[in-house]
């Protein structure tokens, strides 16, 4: 509607503009044809023409009133002919055709066909007569004694039409060259509105039907076309995310396959071997057969854990796992979470502190069951990792203008610079973690995903051999 609108309007400032700008150009070339040009002012001919016509306008209605046989007297005939002569004009009497008065001669048949001509013609014509074109008044008069007498007055037109035609040749072709100019231009900003843009966006629908949706659609162009382009980019976004996603669950799909697979052979192997000890009667002593059967129950476990945490980051990784969020007071979540692992820090030998360093309370949006998966993972990590006799843990709470700082800080075996970077990886563990094979790997990565999922952040700071810190920084609710 808006472009239809657009266009109808374009037109009509065209046809306008064309007119208002030949109106211009008109009154300048007359200036400049009279006054700079010098050529003679026609202007004041047609002015005076007009003069003249009024005057002998006048001047038959004047006669009008006297009647005929007054006019047969020479001294108003006297006056007539200064009158008409002051307007460059003649008069002519006449009485049953026959003239009786002239102000200058006229041949007999041009006067028979100028009564005939004049007689009930409309006011403002002119009339050809002996070869030039006049003004005429028409003034009958009804006699006493039959027949009719009638007044003539003519004016003879004089105007030069030769610069009316230059003027008129002048106007009509500046207003044509100008429509075209304009129409041009319009034509030009209407493709620049909408035909460019089209166009582009047909490459860019084009490109999109190819599969190829890595160019942004820009918004040009006005009105519909615009908002076109504003729907295909949408769309272009929505197909590009359900395509991201779909990449994503192929991914996933062949990640399980892979990691069932490849990280869970091995228990899975070692298993199968014990079990089949036990069965091919290797493990002869009934001690033996527990140990065999307590290790292979402990494989069991690491399976059933892996495939926990699989299944969890798996579906982390979809968003498939609503979060429930709640204002949550930062002190009393963390005391309680810390008590949770006392128990197990007390068994191993490790003292775990919570020590706060807020000035005031301090609220966080978490979802309580998720975050504890994400500091049970650091705090097990902690302990697991633990390789010195006075083991310590320390969970710090520190606050920013506007984030809430949760540092858990160990003194254990620390990690290799190297390795730093890719512990919140997938699978990734640090060498000698490799050895000790009661992890999936997978622990940091989902910490990472959940505390991603909280629009937070979680980095690492660490050295081999003295400790490791684990930060989490959340927005404070
Ligand atoms: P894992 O199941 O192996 O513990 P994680 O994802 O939890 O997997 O950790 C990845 C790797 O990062 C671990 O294998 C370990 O090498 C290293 N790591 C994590 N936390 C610590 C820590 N507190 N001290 C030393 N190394 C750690």
């Amino acid at each position: 509607m808006y472009l239809t609108k657009r266009f109808f309007g374009l037109n009509l400032l065209t046809v306008l503009l064309s007119i208002g700008l030949t109106a211009l150009a008109t009154v300048i070339f007359t200036a400049v044809y009279t006054k700079f040009l010098g050529r003679e002012v026609y202007l004041n001919e047609m002015k005076r023409m007009f003069e003249v016509r009024a005057g002998i306008h006048e001047l038959a209605r004047d006669m009008q009133k006297l009647s005929f046989d007054q006019l047969l007297n020479p001294a108003v005939q006297q006056d007539l002919s200064l009158r008409v002569q002051a307007w460059g004009a003649d008069a002519v009497l006449l009485k049953n055709r026959e003239t009786v008065f002239a102000t200058k001669p006229f041949n007999q048949i041009d006067l028979e066909k100028g009564l005939l001509l004049t007689d009930g013609a409309a006011e403002g014509e002119t009339m050809n007569f002996g070869g030039h074109a006049y003004f005429f008044e028409h003034v009958p008069y009804a006699l006493p004694s039959d027949g009719s007498g009638v007044l003539l007055l003519l004016s003879p037109v004089k105007l030069n039409l030769g610069f009316y035609k230059v003027l008129f040749l002048f106007a009509a072709g500046f207003f044509i060259l100008t429509l075209l100019l304009l129409n041009v231009w319009v034509s030009y900003r209407f493709s620049r509105a909408v035909i460019l843009p089209v166009s582009r966006l047909k490459n860019a629908a084009a490109k999109i039907s190819e599969g190829d949706l890595s160019g942004g659609i820009a918004e040009e162009g006005e009105g519909e076309v615009r908002e076109l382009c504003r729907a295909l980019e949408l769309m272009r976004i929505k197909l590009k995310e359900s395509v991201y996603l779909q990449e994503k669950y192929d991914e996933n799909r062949k990640f399980l396959v892979s990691s069932i697979s490849h990280d869970l052979k091995t228990p899975v192997t070692s298993i199968k071997g014990y079990i089949e000890g036990v069965l091919d009667g290797v493990a002869q002593t009934p001690e033996k057969l527990q140990e065999y059967l307590e290790t292979a129950r402990s494989k069991a476990v690491l399976v059933n854990t892996m495939m926990d945490d699989l299944l969890l980051y798996s579906s982390l990784d979809l968003n498939q796992l609503p979060y429930h969020f709640e204002p949550c007071d930062l002190k009393g979540y963390f005391e309680d979470c810390v008590a949770d692992h006392r128990y197990e820090y007390d068994q191993a030998g490790i003292a775990l502190e919570l020590a706060v360093e807020l000035e005031r309370p301090v609220t966080v949006r978490i979802d309580r069951e998720r975050m504890r998966r994400v500091i049970q993972n650091i705090l097990d990590n902690a302990a697991k990792y633990m390789n010195k006799p006075d083991g310590r843990v320390t969970v710090i709470l520190r606050e920013t203008r506007s984030s809430a700082i949760i540092e858990i800080q160990d003194n254990g075996s620390g990690i290799p610079e190297e390795d730093l970077p890719y512990i919140f990886e997938r699978f990734y563990r640090v060498d000698a973690a490799r050895r000790n094979a009661s992890g999936s790997g997978l622990g940091l990565a989902i910490a990472k995903q959940i505390v991603e999922g909280h629009e937070g952040t979680i980095w690492a700071r660490s050295k081999a051999g003295e400790g490791t810190r684990m930060i989490l920084s959340l927005k404070k609710g």
